[in-house]
């Protein structure tokens, strides 16, 4: 996530992220080097009571980098497409 920074406060819909966890905590640990560990990124977000709108917003606006909701970037890819495969099969 990124809502410690300039770019996180020009987020739109609501004020959710008034509430995130992550407030005032250093906002490389939740954009680790490469193969870098995203534990303590990980746990932040698990005590954080607006993970899932952090998580709706990054997949909404296909955040490519960084932990939100929880998820890496990669996690939130696998979310993308089992939604995509379930919109294909609702839709026959
Ligand atoms: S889920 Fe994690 S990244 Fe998102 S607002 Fe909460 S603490 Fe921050």
């Amino acid at each position: 996530m990124a809502f410690a920074t300039e770019e996180a406060l020009e987020a739109p819909e609501g004020n959710w992220w008034d509430q995130a966890n992550c407030l005032g905590v250093d906002p490389d640990l939740f954009f680790p080097e490469r193969g870098a560990s995203t534990r303590e990124a990980k746990a932040v977000c698990r005590g954080c009571i607006v993970s899932d709108d952090c998580l709706e917003y990054a997949l909404r606006n296909s955040e490519k980098f960084g932990i939100w909701g929880g998820m890496s970037e990669r996690e939130r890819r696998r979310v993308r497409r089992q939604r995509a495969l379930t919109r294909r099969t609702a839709a026959g």
